[in-house]
């Protein structure tokens, strides 16, 4: 049994929950908030909460935007003949970070893996057809970029996004790309530095 009080050991399993952190630094990031203060656990707490209630999806390419259409969608020096799609929010903060793309964007949601038990139909395809199809509509759009993870669950999601718009590409009425394989093989987009993010996107390939 642990000796705990309950409402500590609570916050230290909620910490342990954090991507890279283990039960070590969760007692350590617990034990900050006990010992602080000047109400470091209430900023933490009100920032979670205005979090949760303020972000939402775009309605356009689902990235994390406090408002109906985030600031990428919403502005006139992006270029809409480019649709890039990638995995997560986090991808679009790389790219946007390198500063050497003018697009828009999409956000899957995650990737396919049989392993975690993610199907497509756990990713938004169904709002990336209806994007795709909005946009050649406006006849905006040329190059669809696939931008996932040069990982096994990353190809296959690819694999499944050229499958969805294959007809187009066969009419000719969009380009298909993927990013270079300058990003090693089980890279993560996320953590790739500008250069390299450079390199993958000028050497991008068609399909
Ligand atoms: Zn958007």
């Amino acid at each position: 049994m642990s000796v705990l009080p309950k409402s500590v050991q609570k916050v230290i399993d909620e910490f342990s929950r954090l991507p890279g952190v283990g039960p070590k630094s969760a007692s350590r990031m617990t034990y900050h908030y006990l010992r602080s203060s000047n109400m470091d656990a209430t900023k933490l707490a009100e920032a979670l909460l205005a979090m949760e209630s303020n972000v939402k999806n775009c309605k356009k390419c689902f990235n994390v935007s406090e408002r109906e259409e985030c600031e990428i969608c919403g502005s006139v020096l992006r270029k809409n003949s480019k649709l890039c799609i990638v995995e997560e929010p986090l991808d679009v903060v790389a790219f946007e970070d390198s500063g050497v793309y003018d697009g828009v964007y999409f956000v899957l949601g995650g990737v396919i893996s049989p392993a975690e038990g993610v199907g497509a139909e756990e990713l938004r395809f169904d709002e990336l057809k209806k994007r795709v199809v909005e946009l050649l509509e406006s006849e905006e759009l040329l190059e669809v970029i696939i931008a996932t993870n040069p990982s096994l669950e990353g190809e296959a999601t690819a694999s499944y996004v050229i499958d969805l718009f294959k007809n187009f590409l066969k009419e000719g009425r969009i380009r298909i790309t993927r990013l270079a394989m300058g990003l090693p093989t089980g890279a993560d987009l996320e953590y790739a530095d500008r250069l390299t993010l450079k390199k993958a996107l000028e050497g991008r390939r068609d399909i």
